[in-house]
C-alpha cells in the first residue's frame, strides 16, 4: 500500500446499547480507493460520518494525514473541507444557484477570491458535465445531474479524500452511470475514496479493496476481483447471495 492517508485503530461507536463501531482497524493508502459493502445497518455511514467527524467515536483514534481529528472551531470546518462528503441525498442548497451551491465553500472556508473561485468551480461543472446548468437552481436538475454538482462542490475544497455514502441508491436507474462514470475519473485521477455504495460494476473498475462490514466490524477485506468470486466468509457470501 502507498502512504497511509486516513487510519482507524481500534475505533468503537455505540447509540445507546447498540454498538455499530466494533473494533474498526482501518488504513485507507493515498491514492487508494476502497469499497465498503455490507447489509443495511452494519455501521457503514457511522463509518464515514465517523472519519469526517460528523460523529464522534468513544475509543480508539482516527487520523488523516497522521493528525487526530480535530475537536472543533476553525480546525473542524478545515477537516471537513479536507474529507469530502457526498451522501444519498444530494443536499444542495436549494436557494442557492448551482454555481454558488459550488463557489459557497472556496469563499467562506478557504477564503479565496470570488472570480477566482468562479473560474475553478465552472471548471470543475465541466469536468462532471453541467457547466450549462450553472446559472440554474438545484431543483431545474435532475438527480443524477444534482450529484454530480454536490460531486463539484466537494472538489472544489481541494479535499484529500472524498467520502460517498451510497451516492447513486436514491437516482432513477438511467442517471446511476453518468454519477459512477464521473468517480471512475476521479478515481483514475488518483483522489484517495471511500465508497460505500452495492455497485459491483464500479468497484472492479475503480476499487482498489472491498471492505466488507457486518455488525459493526469489517469482516473481511480483498481485492474486488477476489472477494465477489471467491468470498471467505459465511456473511459475505450469504450478503453477496442477496445481492447478486
Ligand atoms: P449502514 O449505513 O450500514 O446501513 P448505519 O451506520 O447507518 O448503517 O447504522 C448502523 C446502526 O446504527 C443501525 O442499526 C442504525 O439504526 C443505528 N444508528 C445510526 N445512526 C443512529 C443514530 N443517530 N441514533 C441511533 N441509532 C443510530
Ligand atoms: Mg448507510
Amino acid at each position: 500500500m502507498t502512504e497511509p492517508l486516513v487510519v482507524l485503530k481500534d475505533v468503537n461507536k455505540h447509540f445507546g446499547d447498540l454498538h455499530v463501531l466494533r473494533d474498526i482497524d482501518l488504513e485507507i493508502g493515498k491514492g487508494e480507493v476502497v469499497v465498503v459493502i455490507g447489509p443495511s445497518g452494519s455501521g457503514k455511514s457511522t463509518l464515514c460520518r465517523a472519519i469526517n467527524r460528523l460523529e464522534t467515536i468513544e475509543s480508539g483514534t482516527i487520523t488523516i494525514d497522521g493528525k487526530p481529528l480535530p475537536q472543533e472551531g476553525k480546525e473542524l470546518a478545515q477537516l471537513r473541507a479536507d474529507v469530502g462528503m457526498v451522501f444519498q441525498s444530494f443536499n444542495l442548497f436549494a436557494h442557492k444557484t448551482i454555481l454558488d451551491n459550488v463557489t459557497l465553500g472556496p469563499i467562506k472556508v478557504r477564503k479565496e477570491k470570488k472570480a477566482a473561485a468562479e473560474k475553478r468551480a465552472m471548471e470543475l461543472l465541466e469536468r462532471v458535465g453541467v457547466q450549462q446548468q450553472a446559472q440554474k437552481y438545484p431543483a431545474q436538475l435532475s438527480g443524477g445531474q444534482q450529484q454530480r454538482v454536490a460531486i463539484a462542490r466537494s472538489l472544489a475544497m481541494n479535499p484529500k479524500v472524498m467520502l460517498f455514502d451510497e451516492p447513486t441508491s436514491a437516482l432513477d436507474p438511467e442517471m446511476i452511470n453518468e454519477v459512477l462514470d464521473v468517480m471512475v475519473g476521479l478515481a483514475r485521477d488518483g483522489m484517495t475514496m471511500v465508497v460505500v455504495t452495492h455497485e459491483m460494476g464500479f468497484a472492479r473498475k475503480a476499487a482498489n479493496r472491498v471492505v466488507f462490514m457486518a455488525d459493526g466490524q469489517i469482516v473481511e477485506q480483498d481485492t474486488p476481483e477476489e472477494f465477489f468470486t471467491n468470498a471467505k466468509s459465511e456473511r459475505a457470501k450469504d450478503f453477496l447471495g442477496k445481492i447478486l
